[in-house]
């Protein structure tokens, strides 16, 4: 049954049919890492850099972040982990990085735009990444958040690389997912964040309680997003996930294997229910699932299409 599959989970995750999906953790520290790989992650999915210096007023030195990295780097020893860098702004505001009196801060200099005002924020980051790297002999991931151009992938391909680490960029405005196939001609990896997709594919403040519905990541428009990103990344041969919060949902996840992200990476606590649900469907299921889900006109409709496909 479902609950003895959960109870027993000890991944890697794989659908009922042999079908390999990475599942991943989001994390922001060396703890929150450890508790991570206790709970059968197979790596980092996220890894969200700017929470472990919210409440710091300065920029933390290279060496101080260069420690926290590796404190993650290490309990994945061998495995995937994938970097944010500082995602500065909005909601996730940093005192050393962001602008105090943005009229539409969710639109405003956050996330890679921060290095537009201060390069060397990001250049002194990757350089403590790549410490972190050469510490624990590990190559990590690094992907930019708020990523809306081509321009902004390939320079910041370009300064991961100077670092021998590997690049991607995260999906969250619809610019970046339309033009995903153009963003893989610099990049290795993409990893699509759904909170802050379907808030910029929807119009709807991702914190607003009253626009929930909007913000649904059941949203035929954000999976439609997600399949034009999936498609993208198997046109490139290069990896696809979602680490945002649909990651986190066992039926959802179903039809984001079905869209063709590779991996999905999500709460730790979120990881067995995802991983024992994938073990007890089949690939062609999820097909099936995100064919409907996709097909579907609003949310609702989506979820009990993919409930009856799923449970058949
Ligand atoms: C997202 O936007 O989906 C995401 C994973 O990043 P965050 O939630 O940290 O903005
Ligand atoms: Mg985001």
């Amino acid at each position: 049954t479902a609950a003895q599959a959960l109870a027993g989970y000890t991944g890697p995750a794989t659908t009922r049919d042999g079908f390999a999906v990475a599942v991943l953790a989001n994390v922001q520290d060396g703890a929150g890492a450890r508790a991570a790989a206790a709970a059968h992650a197979e790596g980092v999915g996220l890894l969200r850099t700017e929470l472990a210096f919210l409440g710091h007023a300065q920029e933390p030195s290279i060496e101080e972040q260069a420690r926290g990295y590796a404190e993650v780097f290490e309990a994945f020893a061998g495995r995937k982990v994938v970097l944010r860098t500082l995602d500065a702004g909005s909601d996730k505001p940093l005192a050393f990085a962001t602008l105090p009196d943005e009229a539409n801060p969710a639109l405003g200099v956050r996330g890679l735009r921060i290095a537009r005002r201060d390069p060397g924020l990001l250049e002194r980051q990757l350089d403590a990444v790549a410490e972190a790297a050469r510490r624990t002999g590990s190559t990590p991931w690094v992907m930019a958040p708020m990523v809306a151009t081509v321009a902004e992938a390939a320079g910041f391909a370009a300064l991961v690389r100077d670092r021998a680490l590997v690049p991607g960029v995260m999906i969250e405005v619809p610019s970046a997912a339309l033009l995903a196939e153009r963003l893989l001609d610099h990049v290795d990896f993409l990893s699509i964040g759904t909170n802050d997709l379907s808030q910029y594919t929807l119009a709807a403040d991702r914190l607003s309680a009253d626009l929930a519905d909007l913000t649904d990541p059941w949203q035929p428009a954000l999976l439609h997003l997600v399949w034009l990103t999936a498609q993208a990344g198997q046109r490139a041969g290069k990896p696809v996930g979602v680490c945002g919060e649909a990651a986190a949902d066992p039926l959802l996840a179903c039809v984001l294997v079905g869209l063709g992200i590779t991996s999905l990476s999500c709460a730790a606590s979120a990881v067995a229910g995802v991983g024992s649900r994938l073990a007890l469907t089949d690939l062609d299921a999820c097909r099936r699932a995100a064919e409907v889900a996709l097909a579907a006109a609003h949310p609702h409709e989506a979820r009990t299409a993919v409930r009856a496909v799923l449970a058949s």
